[in-house]
């Protein structure tokens, strides 16, 4: 069976061809720039170079034709006829309290999804504009959609609710959600997997630490709770996000400095962070280097970082009553030994106990254990693989419909 794997955003469509004979991925790439001058398609078909195709692409159907075009083209594409691709499965930002796990995707769903647009303005219009493109050009092919949010559906009240007026969950849906649930699935997973233990008998805190950033605390197998919350602005402090703040702040922003709506939303979404706090940049590489150099401000950037990591370890080992396994993933938690080992600094008491040795060594993408033998908490860096959980999901929602 062959997946194609789509995640839509507003001006981009990333996709990939996975066979899940072996699991192994025959082509990816992206569209970019989508609806803006100098759109351009970056295809990798399986063991040849990168070729890119700049070409207008006003929308997200011609975005779909384009992809099309290059999966079955005579030298760059890896089949013969759209008709080899079996199944479609699509990364759905916001499922709200609608969706807590993979769902073939009919006109209902579709509905659904449009239901949810309030809760994410930017992504689930760009979702569905995928959706509805995909269905055009590949209309044999049943498609599934998987969603950032329904892994955290599993939360108990106490800790998704804001102490807000109940009307405003009940009338609105304010709550926390949390996202990069199809991340923390796959590793929590994954860790048990390495662990040749039931995740049900695990308590498991994953660390996905990319340009965005969130921390999940996944309870025998549940999540319970997680740092993002109605927004994926909430928690860490991420590349160009705030994190957390006393939300008294925004208000003052606006008040004393007279800051519009949007000002205040560009601030918190666009120049905080790590580029807000450095003045200079928001890559974890280009800190290290200058914090390297005695930066002032990009040393108290990575200090900053790795006191929030810190902070939530603790919390969530205190959630959960315990700890067994801690993962790293994604870009910084892939990458950088640096903010592992400042994270990790002093959790002696948790049971942590980092190997520095290790911990340098498992860089680039590599997976493995970076704990001490003997250290009580196992802790993991585990590179992500989402699309691998949605052509999963996709395939496992497929072959059920088969036999019914
Ligand atoms: P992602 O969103 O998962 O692609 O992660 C992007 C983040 O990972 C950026 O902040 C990068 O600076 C960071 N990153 C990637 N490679 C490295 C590296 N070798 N060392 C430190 N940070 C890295």
């Amino acid at each position: 069976m062959k997946i194609m794997v789509l995640n839509s955003g507003s001006s981009s469509v990333k996709y990939q061809v996975i066979d899940m004979e072996d699991e192994s991925v025959l082509a990816r790439g992206i569209v970019e720039r989508i609806g803006l001058a100098g759109s351009r398609l970056k295809h990798r078909k399986k063991g040849e170079e990168e070729l890119i195709v700049e070409e207008e692409v006003p929308n997200h159907n011609k975005a779909i034709e384009l992809i099309l075009k290059y999966l079955t083209h005579p030298f760059y594409g890896v089949i013969k006829d759209v008709r080899e691709i079996n199944a479609v499965g699509h990364r759905v930002v916001h499922g709200g309290e609608k969706f807590t796990s993979s769902v073939l995707i009919t006109d209902e769903v579709v509905e659904m999804i449009r239901e949810c647009i309030p809760l994410a303005p930017l992504h689930n219009p760009a979702n569905l504009s995928g959706i509805e493109a995909a269905a055009a050009s590949i209309p044999h092919a049943p498609m599934v959609a998987v969603f950032d949010t329904a892994f955290h559906q599993t939360m108990p009240e106490y800790s998704y609710l804001y102490a807000l007026p109940y009307e405003l969950y009940e009338e609105k849906r304010i709550r926390r959600y949390g996202f990069h649930g199809t991340s923390h699935r796959y590793v929590s997973d994954r860790a048990a997997f390495l662990l040749k233990k039931p995740k049900e008998k695990l308590r498991i805190i994953t660390a996905h630490l990319g340009n965005g950033a969130s921390m999940t605390a996944v309870k025998y197998g549940k999540s319970i709770d997680t740092t993002m919350g109605y927004t994926p602005l909430e928690g860490l402090y991420m590349g160009t996000r705030c994190g957390n703040l006393d939300p008294a702040i925004p208000l003052a922003l606006q008040r004393e400095l007279k800051m519009s709506y949007t000002e205040v939303d560009h601030l918190l979404n666009k120049k905080s962070g790590m580029l807000g706090v450095s003045g200079f940049s928001s890559d974890m590489r280009d800190l290290e280097e200058a914090a390297d150099k005695g930066n002032r401000r990009a040393k108290l950037a990575l200090d900053m970082y790795a006191y929030m990591v810190k902070k939530y370890i603790g919390a969530y080992s205190a959630a959960m009553g315990g700890l067994d396994v801690l993962v790293f993933t994604a870009g910084i938690g892939e990458n950088s030994w640096l903010i592992r080992e400042k994270s990790c600094e002093g959790l002696e008491f948790i049971g942590i106990e980092i190997d520095p040795q290790k911990n340098r060594q498992m860089i680039g993408g590599k997976e493995g254990s970076i704990s001490k033998d003997g250290s009580k908490v196992e802790v993991f860096v585990i590179p992500t693989n989402e699309e691998l959980v949605i052509a999963r999901d996709t395939k496992e929602i497929v072959e059920s419909l088969k036999k019914h």
